[in-house]
């Protein structure tokens, strides 16, 4: 048997007449590009939410750099990042100039909120939060912090569709949620997209002016803008996924209850929940101190696993110029080291689940 880490065609065929169904409508309707397809989807994207506003984008990344632009964070500002995220948190900050302030994980891989206060300064703007591995971060004390220090808060949720922190929605807690969906996040399209959601009517409005070139009116160009638009064909299939998108959550969620009962080898760190946080499983964490040896022997069984991330953003060779020391954040560095991201989709089977237990407790 091959385990893969990850196989998105298992979720596609689980509702493929739908899917195809739907592809076809957009190819036949003549319109492809911010039409009613993606008007119905951010009504329904932030209706799921219980936010105000979304606004479609062409990618996660963009979301973010978006979001960071149009909160009037620039040059010489700082921004509060968690020293363990995907790179691209770091990079909506550090596209706008603005300077990011890393700060260590708590035991969930996200950032520790009670190690925030100590790298506010007098520059600091922004708190930017990211729900790492589809588990909220600590909103509670992000925000209690935030309103003391009168900072803005910007949530990445590229991997947190869903999630909730004390029964409230992630990417409702800040200014701004930036969501992706790119294919392999938990709602993936079939090709990049991403969206901005928002309770202010006005950022909203911004960011509608600002994907599409800083025009509201054709030809009219209000203010400098971007070409990044979610387009129709992606915001109709994301409206199917949608539509399910409560059983591909509970399929996740049986999925993880299965490791977690059945992975018996003591040298394996399975991921724990916060209390308060409701996960929506993006990827499944484990953390062994042998890590590489271990992905050695389970690639030899036939089984893929990731690491995400085997090198945290602060020492990326695109971060260089920050000059920050290699041991500055020894929990990332740790984490860096140790993760090991189990196979882990909608559709996997019993069967393929059980050889990754079988193999892990064997070792
Ligand atoms: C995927 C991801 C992004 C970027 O989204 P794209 O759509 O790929 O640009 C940003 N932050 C996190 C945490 C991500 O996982």
């Amino acid at each position: 048997m091959h385990v893969l880490c990850n196989r998105l065609d298992r979720a596609f065929v689980a509702y493929q007449q739908e899917f195809e169904e739907k592809a076809v409508e957009v190819l036949r309707s003549g319109f492809y590009v911010l039409g009613k397809e993606l008007q119905s989807f951010e009504q329904e994207f932030a209706q799921f939410l219980g936010a105000r506003h979304c606004v479609g984008v062409g990618n996660g990344l963009s979301a973010l750099n978006m979001a960071v632009y149009l909160l009037g964070i620039g040059k010489g500002d700082e921004v509060i990042v968690p020293a363990n995220t995907y790179i691209a948190s770091v990079l909506g900050v550090t596209l706008n100039g603005a300077v990011p302030v890393f700060v260590e994980p708590d035991a969930y891989y996200n950032i520790d909120a009670d190690l925030i206060e100590e790298a506010i300064t007098d520059k600091t703007k922004a708190i930017l939060a990211v729900h790492l591995y589809g588990q909220a971060a600590n909103m509670e004390k992000i925000m209690e912090i935030a309103g003391k220090y009168n900072l803005k808060v910007v949530e990445d949720c590229a991997q947190s569709h869903g999630a909730a922190f004390n029964g409230q929605q992630t990417g409702t807690f800040g200014d701004v949620g930036c969501f992706s969906f790119y294919p392999t996040k938990n709602l993936g399209a079939f090709g990049d997209g991403g969206a901005l959601v928002t309770d202010d009517a006005d950022l909203a409005e911004q960011a509608r002016i600002f994907r599409n070139y800083g025009s509201k009116k054709k030809y009219h160009n209000e203010i400098m803008g971007v070409n990044s638009r979610l387009d129709e064909l992606q915001a109709a299939l994301l409206r199917v996924k949608l539509r399910h998108y409560s059983e591909f959550l509970e399929e996740r969620r049986q999925l993880a209850a299965f490791y977690e009962a059945n992975i018996k080898n003591p040298a394996f760190l399975l991921p724990k929940v916060r209390e308060g946080a409701e996960t929506v499983w993006h990827q499944y964490v484990v953390r062994v101190k042998s890590r590489d040896e271990v992905q050695q022997k389970l690639k030899s069984r036939n089984i893929d696993t990731m690491i995400h991330y085997p090198i945290p953003p602060y020492l990326a060779e695109s971060m260089r110029y920050l000059n920050i020391p290699e041991t500055r954040y020894p929990l990332a560095g740790q984490y860096a080291r140790e993760v090991l991201s189990l196979p882990f989709y909608n559709g996997m089977t019993e069967e393929e689940q059980e050889y990754v237990v079988e193999s892990i407790n064997g070792f």
